[in-house]
């Protein structure tokens, strides 16, 4: 089978169980898994950040980030399509009484414009515009990738304007392969940064939520309450640790495989539409006449497993475990679906 459900379908490797293994180990809730310890040091010194925390998923690092970045009845600004809002079962409102203030983004990239026009006078009457969250890649936008140039503005404005700045970086790697500018860089614009190491690189569990020794001092204590608080987590740990130093060139392989699969789903005559394709992620859509639900069983019996993505699309996303045979069976099977 060729999945391209998700980055998150990924197996570990042999090196990397290997290296599990042989990972040594402490009671976590302690701060005693030196494996552990030494994973959050090490991504917090890549992003010029003071700490981390290791969580379970992204989900949650996320959610720990708005939840010490606001107070109840506080306001979060974000893209109508990213994840906080769209696939976190509602979280912020649960987990962290805040409400939304949603911008509709061009492939769910928001503008410091935007986000100014966003923000409320601070009236009594009116939640209060606390953080704003963005997301690179943007999943739903195609894998669309900010730039730093584009970081800049939005980073003064909060600044300015006394909002806290997060982000979800689930992605942050496929899109750093591409614009070659660096994690101290990225590190120095953001409050809190999420960066998953179970999508593109292929560890099975974790991600990591960056910030402030003092923030993530109340981070650890939301974890724990989300029953996130692990023991001998320096088993987990020690994968993300082999895929931060193994698999990150890997991406921009990922990137490629992705965008010559859209030069040949343009020529598709099924196709009515592809989102511009930057890093991993092809979204499509079908032709009025297909429905993304036969589409998928005719995938599926060429052995192409794919997730329908709403409003007739399909998403295609690449992976580690995606091999040259695959890609060659792609190229042949693609123009011969119907
Ligand atoms: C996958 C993903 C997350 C985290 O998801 P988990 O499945 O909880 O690890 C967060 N943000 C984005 C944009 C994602 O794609």
């Amino acid at each position: 089978m060729i999945n391209l459900i998700s980055d998150t379908v990924t197996k570990p490797t042999k090196e990397m169980l290997s290296y599990m293994m042989h990972a040594e180990v402490g009671d976590d809730v302690f701060g005693e898994d030196p494996t552990v310890n030494a994973l959050q040091q090490k991504i917090a010194t890549m992003f010029g950040k003071e700490a981390a925390l290791f969580c379970p998923s992204g989900t949650m690092t996320n959610q720990i980030a708005i939840k010490v970045n606001t107070q109840p009845l506080d306001d979060v600004i974000c893209d109508v399509d990213s994840h906080i809002y769209q696939s976190e079962t509602g979280g912020y409102a649960y987990n962290s009484g805040v409400g939304v203030s949603l911008i509709q983004g061009e492939y769910g990239k928001i503008t410091a414009d935007q986000i100014q026009k966003a923000i409320k006078p601070g009236h009594d009457w009116q939640p209060l515009s606390k953080l704003v969250v963005l997301e690179n890649t943007c999943n739903k936008g195609g894998g669309s990738i900010y730039t730093l140039d584009e970081i800049k503005p939005i980073a003064k404005l909060c600044k300015e304007q006394g909002l806290l700045l997060h982000l979800d970086g689930a992605r942050l790697f496929n899109a750093l392969v591409e614009t070659n500018e660096s994690t101290q860089d990225w590190g120095q614009y953001f409050d809190t940064i999420s960066i998953c190491l179970s999508k593109g690189l292929g560890a099975p569990i974790g991600s990591l939520l960056l910030g402030t020794q003092e923030k993530m001092k109340s981070a650890k204590r939301v974890r724990k309450v989300m029953g996130g608080g692990m023991r001998q987590a320096g088993y987990l740990a020690a994968a993300g640790d082999y895929a931060l130093d193994n698999h990150i060139p890997l991406l921009k392989k990922d990137n490629q495989r992705a965008k010559d699969i859209s030069q040949l789903l343009t020529k598709m005559p099924y196709v009515k539409n592809l989102k511009p394709v930057h890093t991993n992620i092809v979204i499509f859509q079908l032709q009025d006449e297909i429905k993304d639900i036969d589409f998928i069983q005719l995938l599926k019996q060429n052995a192409i497993l794919a997730a329908p993505f709403g409003d007739n699309t399909i998403r295609f996303v690449f992976h580690l475990d995606i091999t040259d045979q695959m890609m060659d069976a792609l190229q042949r099977q693609l123009p011969n679906i119907l």
